[in-house]
């Protein structure tokens, strides 16, 4: 079972290599199932191989109209001038969120678990996800392009969201652990 791996784990700067369709082991059947139960299980719409410890370029993906699946060596053909802007989250950080500004459109190839090429235009959440992945597949993370100040201050609210988990975690734990005593 693939596993998540969470920053500051190297393998998250790591570029992927070209997945080799009939010599990659496990294949890439099981490897779209085991990329999209961690997917699912951790609650994401995006899921790079480097995150699970696999140097290859494959990701999973949620798209907005619910379809799940993996993209094998995927690449931009092109994007659009238009661009978006909008908080973004990755598994690898947890409650760290960024505003990043990316291309509205992007039309893109890539393989399906078959090897059969695909072509798909994605807009606004997809495109922010697809390429929020493929970052991920040259080593790239989203903190990455974001300046020092921004990041700090991004860094400060996600550490007091865990805190404020942390003490809600504590309460509730108190609670059970009162229910129990009543016993
Ligand atoms: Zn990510």
């Amino acid at each position: 079972m693939l596993k998540l791996v969470k920053h500051p784990d190297p393998v998250l700067k790591q570029p992927a290599t070209t997945w080799e369709f009939g010599c990659e082991w496990p294949s890439a059947d099981e490897i779209e199932d085991q990329m999209l139960d961690v997917m699912m299980a951790e609650k994401g719409i995006g899921l790079a191989a480097n995150q699970v410890g696999l140097l290859k370029r494959v990701f999973a993906i949620k798209l907005s109209t619910g379809r799940s699946f993996c993209m094998f060596n995927p690449r931009v053909i092109s994007t659009s001038e238009k661009m978006q802007s909008g908080d973004e989250g990755c598994l690898s950080f947890p409650d760290l969120w960024l505003e990043i500004s990316r291309p509205m459109e992007v039309v893109a190839e890539y393989f399906d678990k078959n090897a059969q090429e695909c072509k798909i235009t994605l807009t606004g959440l997809d495109a922010r996800c697809f390429l929020h992945e493929l970052d991920h597949l040259d080593g790239v993370c989203f903190t990455d392009g974001v300046g020092q100040l921004k990041l700090a201050l991004a860094v400060k609210q996600q550490q007091q969201r865990k805190s404020y988990e942390n003490r809600y975690q504590m309460k509730r734990c108190k609670y059970t652990t009162g229910a129990q005593n009543e016993d």
